[in-house]
């Protein structure tokens, strides 16, 4: 897409360039006083004056308070004006939806939540996660959507925005959720895997370092999302990080994508319920043996609850799919090396329980270069991640990725983020 903008601006591209950087320092904060940006840049004093007064002509900047003076007269710090437009984030699980809308800036204006069955098919959710966006930016202040972020439990083709073989998400193969949403709010929209979003959640909390994490989400199903150096890798297709579907030796169970012995089989919540309905047949007992003989319906969050208060059984359970995620684990880590990994989802919500299981198979299992400065912790238990998230990766592709394709329109608009000149 480089001759894209190559095209647009003909010779000014040096020119495009820095004023580009420029409106990213202040964006970021790295640099928001004309002389920082002169340090920062190498460019002399008139030259980034100019680019200053473009870039506030433009709207993506405007002077602000005066800074602290370091001697002579104080500058003007400048600020970028988040104001300007609205990032939507449209996060669909297996069982719920949750919208945010925040400014440019990530700040989160308002939000909803409401429990939702995926299987419904893509026609009845995204009619009614599109009313729920429809009301939130109704209540707002007019002030237009640049960039939707659209997350779904399933595997997603990111070039395209269409998921692909989603094993529980029925009738969805194929559908074009990025057209239907592009079509309704004249937006650019990015689709991923809903574990990319809380990796990207992840990753934005270490923005300067380049970061190499995986994320693993072990809840009713299991599977990660990879950064590396502060990219999200998402593989040829986007299947990179599907781990619930990889063969565990020896295993049996039969698994919902079809295939036998996965991963999710094993120790996915789904798996968790299963077992324990098992063992209860076989005797076991406890608290939750008891609750199923009062004909209450054994569900996974009865069992991490039973977990953190010591039952035997829901222990035992959580602690045999954190062996096997761990081993899984393991095996990424001597692939991949990251320097964190973050175990997120409502098995891993037992928290020290599941997470000692999890270290311990990675520490055995992983070579010892690979672990020496490996940092292993669980997520942060906050119902706004996926959309921290999804505000993350719009800001990635707005700003790093697509803006010198229509920073000349003043705002971003499909045909131009997608590079569709007509
Ligand atoms: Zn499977």
């Amino acid at each position: 897409m480089a001759n894209v903008s190559t095209l647009r601006f003909g010779a000014q591209t040096d020119e495009v360039t820095s004023l580009l950087r420029i409106v990213n320092m202040v964006r970021s904060g790295d640099a928001v006083t004309r002389p920082e940006i002169g340090r920062v840049t190498g460019l002399g004093r008139g030259v980034v004056a100019q680019r200053v007064d473009r870039a506030v002509e433009m709207g993506f900047l405007e002077d602000a308070e005066y800074a602290p003076s370091s001697g002579g007269r104080a500058p003007r710090t400048l600020r970028f004006r988040a104001e300007r437009g609205r990032i939507v984030v449209c996060a669909l699980g297996g069982q719920h939806i949750h919208v945010g809308v925040t400014d440019l800036d990530g700040t989160i204006l308002d939000e909803a939540h409401r429990a939702w069955n995926i299987a419904s098919g893509p026609e009845e959710t995204l009619d009614t996660a599109t009313a729920m966006v429809d009301d939130l930016l109704a209540s707002g202040d007019g002030t237009p959507a640049w960039a939707i972020v659209v997350g779904l439990p399933g595997p997603v083709d990111f070039e395209t925005g269409r998921p692909v073989a989603p094993p529980i998400m029925p009738g969805w193969n194929g559908f074009d959720v990025r057209g239907a949403f592009e079509q309704r709010y004249g937006a650019p929209v990015w689709v991923d895997n809903d574990v990319n979003l809380l990796a990207a959640g992840e990753r934005a909390r270490h923005r300067d370092e380049g970061i190499d994490l995986i994320y693993c989400k072990v809840g009713t199903g299991i599977g990660a999302g990879l950064v590396s150096h502060g990219r999200l890798h998402r593989g040829a297709n986007g299947a990179a990080g599907d781990m619930g579907h990889v063969r565990v030796p020896g295993a049996e169970q039969v698994c919902r994508c079809g295939k036998i012995g996965c991963l999710e089989a094993v120790a996915g919540g789904w798996a968790l319920v299963r077992d324990a309905h098992e063992a209860i047949e076989r005797g076991a007992t406890g608290v939750l043996a008891d609750s199923a003989a009062s004909g209450t319906d054994l569900t996974l969050e009865s069992i991490t609850i039973a977990a953190t208060r010591g039952d035997a059984l829901a222990t035992s359970l959580v602690q045999t799919s954190a062996r096997q995620v761990g081993e899984a684990i393991a095996a990424l880590v001597n692939m991949f090396n990251p320097s964190l990994i973050v175990i997120g989802g409502a098995v891993a919500s037992t928290g020290e329980l599941f997470l000692a299981e999890v270290r311990h198979r990675v520490y055995e299992l992983s070579l010892p270069l690979a672990t020496r400065d490996l940092v292993i912790r669980t997520s942060e238990s906050d119902a706004r991640e996926p959309v921290r998230g999804g505000v993350d990766l719009a800001q990635e592709q707005l700003f790093e990725v697509s803006l010198p394709r229509w920073f000349a329109d003043g705002r971003p608009t499909v045909a131009a983020v997608h590079g569709l000149f007509d």
